[in-house]
């Protein structure tokens, strides 16, 4: 593409998870910018090369859950584990020579809008040594820096005075076997650990304030025929996942809204579900415990299924209550009683508000996006650009996540988005792009008002809600919906920054 005042245009882009993974292919791909990588970590994957912990897998099919120009016929499995995703993301970020493009190990301090040289700042240290190790200016800034990356760890759990684990920062090198492990939380994380977690241990004690809705998972074995016939006949692999898209389109069109009748009919099925399974286990006693008073889908419906199983096993006690106390090693429950335990698991979630962790990045008039973006509902236009930050992008931030589909598909539709926004501001010489306050404000209202009657809003605590109620973390939608939305940007909606005589640095 052309070049800007004589040069080409550069781009940072921070995380090498799927979304700065896809970013910086797109930027190279559809406009010729060789982007440079900011990864925290040694290594590229994000989400799938933290997320050790035992039994780590994503329950939506991989065919799916992966990149549509990088589809992948050797998926071992329905639903694979991280090791597997992961070597997915590597062997992408190799095709595409992105880790030559990375810094690793290397944490974006500061990101700070300089108007006059109209081009990002960026400060980073070593995260090692935490010395600063430089700074350099861009044209466009690119966030990928994952909404579920910043653990939640709640304050009374470090009275424990025994080795703690958060889940998303799993110490392999600790000895779980023969152990007796708390595990704080029922999420769809726990609901995965925790089938692995009992194997080894001599008991588990699951501490679960909120049951998870679980629904049992198809997961299967690929042939080896069905992955030649993949290999060698790859549009019907697309065909697949056209199937799987409209499958998991329809999961929305089931719980989406929780007072319809098919939600209804649907949940009163997955409530005999579940009693079915865990008086199948022997533990009809747990089925009180374990069926959620709260409608289907309102959390994250957690797909497993071994975890009702594994919680039916003599070695594992459901503890339906927080924890109220802690002394030394023993974990005190609402009613009582006392749990003395080994190793304390926090399947806790993660910290959201704000979005971009401890990182720091001010737009003009020096404005800190996490200080507005706690403050209150973080506010986007169409989820990808943000008012007073010119020309930058952030994916899978507020309001883009999915609670029924594949957030690679939504990556996919913000970066391509950014590319539009980018291909029109070089066709017309800008040096910058920036949503109108007006057209956020727009967004913002609409995306609000059509969460109402949704089952989000429908009675339960989740991350995807923030502490005034408002659903900040997903998409209002369907996938489609959210394509429809972002399909061509409409730029009488945004302020077009001209070029300004170069200021020399
Ligand atoms: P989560 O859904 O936020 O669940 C956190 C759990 O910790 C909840 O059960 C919560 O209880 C409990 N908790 C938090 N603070 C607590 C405290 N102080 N005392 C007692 N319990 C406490 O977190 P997650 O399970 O890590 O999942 C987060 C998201 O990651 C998921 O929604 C999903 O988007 C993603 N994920 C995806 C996959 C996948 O297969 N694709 C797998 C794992 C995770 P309450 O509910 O009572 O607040």
């Amino acid at each position: 593409m052309a070049p800007r005042n004589g040069r080409k245009l550069t781009a940072a882009v921070i995380g090498t998870g799927f979304s700065g993974i896809c970013a910086a292919i797109k930027l190279e791909k559809e406009l010729g910018i060789n982007p440079q990588l900011f990864e925290i970590s040694e290594d590229v994957g994000g989400t799938w090369h933290a997320n050790t912990y035992p039994g780590a897998e994503c329950d939506i099919p991989s065919h799916l859950y992966s990149l549509s120009f990088e589809l992948n016929d050797t998926w071992t499995k329905h639903y694979s584990a991280q090791a597997e995703i992961y070597a997915y993301l590597r062997r992408v970020a190799k095709k595409y020579n992105l880790y030559e493009k990375t810094k690793f190990e290397t944490e974006i301090v500061h990101a700070e809008w300089k108007e006059q040289q109209q081009q990002w700042l960026l400060q980073w240290r070593n995260t090692k040594n935490h010395q600063e190790t430089g700074s350099g200016y861009y044209d466009i800034l690119f966030a990928g820096l994952g909404p579920l990356r910043v653990p939640n760890i709640p304050s009374e759990f470090a009275k424990f005075q025994g080795p703690i684990v958060h889940t998303t920062q799993w110490d392999s090198t600790l000895d779980y076997s023969n152990k007796r492990i708390a595990v704080i939380g029922s999420g769809a994380t726990a609901v995965q650990a925790i089938p692995e977690l009992r194997k080894v241990a001599s008991h588990v004690y699951s501490f679960q304030r909120t049951p998870a809705w679980i629904s049992p998972r198809d997961q299967f074995t690929y042939p080896s025929l069905l992955k030649f016939v993949f290999r060698w006949l790859p549009f019907l692999m697309r065909l697949y996942r056209i199937f799987l898209y409209l499958q998991h389109e329809m999961y929305y069109v089931s719980f989406g809204y929780h007072n319809s009748f098919l939600a209804r009919r649907i949940q009163a099925g997955m409530t005999k579900i579940v009693a079915w399974r865990l008086k199948r286990a022997g533990r009809p006693d747990l089925i009180p415990v374990l069926t959620p008073d709260y409608p289907l889908g309102c959390k994250r419906i957690a797909k497993s299924e071994l975890y009702l199983e594994a919680l039916a096993k003599p070695n594992v006690t459901v503890i339906k209550s927080g924890v109220s106390d802690i002394k030394e090693r023993t974990l005190m429950d609402k009613d009582g009683n006392a749990h003395e335990v080994d190793i304390l698991v926090l399947a806790t979630g993660f910290d959201v508000q704000g979005f971009t962790g401890n990182l720091d990045i001010y737009g003009r008039n020096r404005m800190l996006l996490d200080q507005k973006w706690r403050k209150d509902f973080p506010k986007t236009y169409k989820t990808v650009t943000v008012h007073g930050y010119p020309n930058f992008f952030m994916l899978l931030g507020p309001s883009a996540a999915l609670g029924h589909n594949s957030v690679v598909t939504q990556i996919e539709i913000q970066v391509d988005y950014a590319i539009k926004c980018l291909k029109h501001m070089v066709r017309n010489n800008l040096a910058a792009l920036e949503p109108k306050e007006s057209a956020q404000e727009l967004f913002s209202k609409n995306l609000q008002k059509d969460f109402n009657g949704t089952v989000w809003k429908g009675g339960c605590r989740s991350w995807y809600m923030n502490d005034a109620g408002e659903i900040y973390g997903l998409w209002k939608g369907p996938i489609m919906s959210f394509y429809w939305a972002l399909r061509s940007p409409n730029f009488n909606d945004f302020i077009e920054y001209k070029k300004m005589p170069r200021v020399h640095l």
